[in-house]
């Protein structure tokens, strides 16, 4: 086979169908020689009940990986890998933002071009408001100072790669996955192409800012340990100055008999003093709960059902 498309679908109910009839529009002859991994991640809505019907109707290759709850895109696509056949990987959301017809361009330029081993698209210009705009930049800003891997900006999981490329994806065995740092950390020529973001077709995003808070803290913590270093520097120059200003004071009561002049100046040493330790602390904290987290191996997803056409029939052989 050639091609294997990964849509992760998170409460999609509406978009399966769409995209399941774009797809296929846009692929022409290339449907037939591809295959559709469509992964439910614990939708509450009715999306498990679309894709069973599109599994039923459907004549072209289809998978339907269900499971048990929702993990999280990360785990879809990880899954998605696992199940993976086709000698290309693309990975595609499923509310219609990323139109399929670019699979078929990325496919064009990675049969064409050999030295390019993965093509992904970046948003040509991304529809949100400036603010959002504006703390995603310094994000990109910030974990590139941070992190020894690269992270070109706005480059989203819209992608598609040759096999070797996802081997190397999934034998990396965190739990805590961060794909933008991984799709980076592997390696491998990627080509970067721009690529026209729709409007979603229905639904919302699953992204709140708290959300997008929290994802860049994990992805620093997943690629860098600098900020370690960074608190550990902090505390050598806070014991440098609390040593130089220990002795200015010493010398100056010596010299003069001036008492220490008072509770301001004590207040806010103390108030400086323990907020560097509470952020030190805070950071060693994220280290070690992701220590915690990867030591417990427990596995990235939970698998309820799965709904594939080979198995079917590999059962049937009595396999
Ligand atoms: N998604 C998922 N699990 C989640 C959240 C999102 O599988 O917990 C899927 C979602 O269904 C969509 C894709 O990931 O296909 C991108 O999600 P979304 O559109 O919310 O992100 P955005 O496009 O706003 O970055
Ligand atoms: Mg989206």
């Amino acid at each position: 086979m050639k091609l294997s498309v990964i849509i992760p679908c998170y409460n999609e109910e509406n978009n399966i169908d769409l995209f399941y009839q774009d797809t296929v529009r846009a692929f022409g002859n290339l449907i037939e020689d591809t295959e559709l991994i469509f992964v439910n991640d614990g939708s509450s809505d009715r999306t498990m009940e679309k894709l069973r019907n599109l599994y039923k109707t459907s004549p072209y290759r289809i998978k339907i990986l269900n499971f048990s709850r929702n993990f999280g895109k990360e785990a879809g696509i990880i899954a998605g890998l696992e199940a993976a056949k086709g000698d290309y990987i693309s990975i595609v959301d499923a509310d219609m933002q990323q139109r399929p017809k670019y699979i078929v361009e990325m496919l064009n330029i990675l049969e064409t071009q050999p030295d390019y081993d993965c093509v992904a698209a970046y948003p040509d210009k991304r529809a949100e408001g400036k603010v959002i705009s504006a703390i995603k930049n310094s994000f990109y800003k910030l974990m590139n100072a941070m992190c020894d891997v690269e992270i070109r900006q706005s480059t989203s999981d819209f992608r598609t790669f040759k096999r070797r490329m996802a081997d190397a994806i999934i034998s990396l065995p965190e739990s805590c996955r961060f794909s933008k740092g991984i799709f980076s950390w592997v390696g491998f020529e990627t080509c970067y192409i721009p690529y026209e973001v729709e409007e979603r077709a229905f639904g919302t995003t699953k992204w709140s800012f708290l959300g997008l808070f929290r994802y860049a803290l994990d992805g620093i913590a997943a690629f860098s340990t600098k900020p370690l270093i960074i608190a550990s520097i902090l505390g050598t120059l806070i014991c440098i100055i609390a040593f130089i200003s220990a002795v200015v004071v010493i010398i100056k009561t010596m010299l003069f008999g001036d008492p220490v002049a008072g509770y301001p100046t004590l207040i806010c040493v103390l108030l400086f003093g323990t907020g560097i330790q509470l952020l030190c602390m805070g950071i060693l904290g994220q280290y070690l709960s992701k220590t915690y987290i990867e030591t417990k191996h427990r596995p990235l997803y939970v698998m309820k059902e799965v709904l594939s056409k080979e198995e079917e029939q590999k059962d049937e052989m009595g396999e």
